[in-house]
């Protein structure tokens, strides 16, 4: 079945290693981040057969469907007060930046018998989700450290999500050095300090994380095998772990600027064109409904994407080397949103390769 998200798990397998040695090597616990193909269960456990310490995801739905594997769970984005009862059931630590939350966790934990985890986030300048005022997390420090059922485990950021704030030696120090000062007021231990997702790892490569930090989030950086502070590769890392298989439906020539009259198109753009003479077409049955195609790159480098509506995206092929007929697949690398997109969408099967055999999920 086409289109189909193809999950190569023995690549995946190698990232998840090369990046736990990574972080190791520097006394780095590493929290494995699984949203960004919907935490696949079976791709899951084998990726935990690594050295991962962690699982950790933004949805507790995920997270339930992982119970069963014996690691300590991560829910990464701030609780709902709607959602807090499952919360305390299905994830060892969750991330807190909302006292009246914390409240409602530790009554939730009480009912169930349960001493909950929490990391307080702190935003250090990307604005997304975090105390951004000392003041304000002191004070609900000081809170949280007499809930009964609440135990606060350490601190954690989130950067270059947002705001794009690049993680620097500077920024994760002012991480360390709250740390350390709560930890001196309060007389408690904080040994879970979170240094942020796959756009700090590049710190390690250059022997810049402060000392202190002594977990990282990881996600992007296994799937796709890059950091994403600015976008580079990891070293003997696959960046095509997950590919996109479509197929074509139509191929002829046609001109390069359409006929008639321009309007607005399917989405209410207005759109411009050059004529580049006449050009061979292929039309590909996939569209804006199955998954983002803003992030799509033919692994075919000489297929340029001339743009898509609902069910259809139309290339250019005219200069490849590779004769295409119908019915050919056409393969595609996947950006972060063309991932996330493609693992939610109901109209792309998933065809996970495991080490030996295959399968469709
Ligand atoms: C998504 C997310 C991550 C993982 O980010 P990557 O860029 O995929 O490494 C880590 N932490 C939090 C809080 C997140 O929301």
């Amino acid at each position: 079945m086409c289109p189909k998200l193809e999950i190569d798990v023995k690549k995946l397998r190698e990232n998840t290693r090369i990046v736990c040695k990574m972080c190791h090597d520097k006394n780095i616990d590493v929290a494995m981040v699984t949203k960004s193909y919907c935490a696949i269960e079976s791709v899951v456990e084998a990726l935990s057969k690594e050295s991962i310490d962690y699982i950790a995801d933004s949805r507790i739905d995920n997270l339930k469907n992982l119970n069963h594997i014996r690691l300590p769970k991560i829910l990464l984005r701030i609780p709902m007060i709607s959602e807090v009862d499952e919360v305390v059931k299905y994830s060892d630590i969750s991330f807190n930046s909302e006292l009246e939350t914390i409240r409602r966790l530790n009554e939730v934990a009480i009912g169930q018998n349960k001493i909950h985890k929490i990391a307080v986030m702190v935003d250090l300048g990307d604005l997304r989700e975090g105390f951004f005022n000392v003041e304000e997390l002191l004070a609900a420090i000081d809170e949280v450290v007499k809930m009964e059922n609440i135990k606060i485990i350490g601190l954690a950021t989130n950067l270059t999500c947002y705001g794009a704030i690049i993680p620097s030696k500077e920024n994760l120090q002012r991480l360390v050095d709250l740390a350390k000062s709560i930890e001196d007021d309060y007389r408690i231990k904080l040994d879970f300090i979170s240094g942020g997702n796959s756009s700090s790892l590049y710190l390690l490569d250059k022997d810049e994380m402060p000392d202190g930090i002594t977990n990282l989030r990881p996600g992007e950086s296994i799937a796709l095998g890059r950091e994403t502070a600015y976008g580079n590769p990891i070293k003997g890392c696959y960046q095509d772990a997950f590919k996109l298989v479509c197929e074509i439906v139509e191929l002829k020539d046609k001109p390069s600027q359409p006929i008639g009259e321009i309007g607005v198109d399917a989405f209410g753009n207005k759109p411009e064109y050059v004529d580049r003479g006449i050009r061979r077409r292929a039309i590909l049955a996939i569209g804006k409904q199955d998954i983002d195609i803003t992030s799509l790159e033919p692994m075919d480098k000489a297929i340029e994407i001339l743009g898509a509506s609902s069910d259809h995206m139309i290339l250019d092929i005219t200069d490849s080397s590779t004769n295409y007929l119908i019915g050919d697949k056409v393969e595609f690398l996947l950006g972060y949103g063309g991932l996330m997109s493609a693992s939610t969408s109901k109209y792309v099967e998933k065809s996970i390769i495991y080490e030996k055999v295959s399968a469709a999920y």
